[in-house]
């Protein structure tokens, strides 16, 4: 499908962008006027439309409530000093978008239909976008299973929605963090690799267990030994040993970050080694005792670069050097920042303009 996607339009009949403090963003909690809401049912994609935000109409035995059959994506928009308004990469999205329906047996998208969709939401309510530093549009699209059955099974309708609204920072300070070795959050041949809700509901208890023992996030290891690094959060782990930038291999329990890859480039170009590989925490432990872990932070659409502190495990906890002083983390935040509201050149092709 390569003709623009058909679309209809209801414009909220008041805007309340004039009633929105924009100098306090919670992460998550402003929405905009509009909503796009688009149904599959037999065996295609129909009805797209955008229309006044607000609450919707479902049967209480939809299976996404019921079984779990739901998914979701994080997208950034930025605005430049000129007024232009981009998206960062959101081919990107689109591709893993494909793979989490893929994996929770839902229907696929067009990726230009992903793209095109979210590309008029963000342009017709294009003035909520935050001109601040650090500030941004975050997009979610979703999609959840509409049939009223409960039957184990899957779904033969869905509803593929995009809601965005203005947010700014989502951590306010580096993070300390604790290497969770009792609970897990992916195991080999489940969904970890999918943007499934159901991996955000399992991940919430053991959050609030090291919430409640003092520390900021939780950084996963592998199911089987508890050896292994896998994700912090909802961000991919990234680290800076011995020169070398080393984070998990992407497989079926990591999830392919959009934040991940474009480190890992950005890195690549500045000549930095990169190894993708099974990181042991034994290796982070004996580089935060002798100093040669130079960067720990989590990388991802929302938490954007967000610096580890300190490193806790088994009871011991591992300060790392003072954040505004790590070179490469610093770098990447401010040439990324730079790509994305437009003050460096995009030469990668980053940058969806609207
Ligand atoms: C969304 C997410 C990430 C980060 O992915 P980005 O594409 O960089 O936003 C990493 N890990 C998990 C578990 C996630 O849900």
């Amino acid at each position: 499908m390569t003709d623009t996607l058909d679309i209809k339009i209801t414009k909220s009949a008041q805007s309340r962008l004039q009633e929105t403090d924009f100098d306090n963003l919670p992460f998550g909690k402003t929405f905009t006027d509009h909503m796009l809401v688009a149904d599959y049912a037999d065996g295609e994609w129909k009805n797209f439309e955008i229309l006044p935000y607000g609450p919707i109409e479902l049967s209480p035995a939809i299976s996404a409530l019921h079984y779990g059959q739901a998914f979701f994506e994080g997208i950034k928009a930025y605005k430049h000093a000129d007024g232009t308004v981009s998206i960062f990469r959101p081919d990107k999205n689109a591709r893993r978008f494909n793979k989490s329906a893929e994996r929770l047996c839902m229907p696929t998208l067009p990726e230009e239909v992903f793209v095109q969709s979210i590309a008029a939401l963000v342009d017709l309510d294009r003035d909520w976008i935050p001109s601040k530093a650090n500030h941004a549009l975050y997009i979610r699209p979703f999609m959840f299973a509409t049939d009223p059955f409960l039957g184990v099974t899957p779904s033969a309708t869905y509803k593929y929605m995009v809601i965005i609204g203005p947010v700014g920072p989502y951590f306010s300070k580096p993070l300390r963090v604790k290497i969770e070795t009792q609970y897990t959050r992916a195991a080999e041949g489940g969904m970890g690799y999918a943007k499934a809700a159901g991996n955000y509901g399992s991940s919430m208890l053991p959050a609030r267990k090291a919430a409640e023992e003092g520390f900021d996030q939780l950084i996963w290891t592998d199911a089987k030994e508890h050896k292994y690094v896998e994700e912090m959060g909802a961000a991919n782990a990234m680290f800076l040993l011995d020169g070398v930038l080393i984070t998990a291999e992407t497989k079926d329990t990591i999830l392919d970050g959009v934040t991940r890859d474009t480190v890992i480039a950005l890195a690549k170009e500045w000549g930095i080694p990169v190894e993708e590989r099974k990181v042991s925490v034994a290796e982070l432990i004996e580089g935060a005792k002798n100093g040669k872990l130079t960067d720990a932070f989590g990388a991802g659409t929302a938490a954007t670069i967000a610096s580890v502190a300190s490193i806790s495990y088994e009871g011991e906890e591992y300060f790392l050097s003072d954040p505004q002083t790590r070179e490469f983390s610093q770098k990447v935040f401010k040439t990324l920042d730079a790509i994305k509201y437009g003050q460096a050149e995009d030469t990668h092709g980053w940058n969806y303009i609207v």
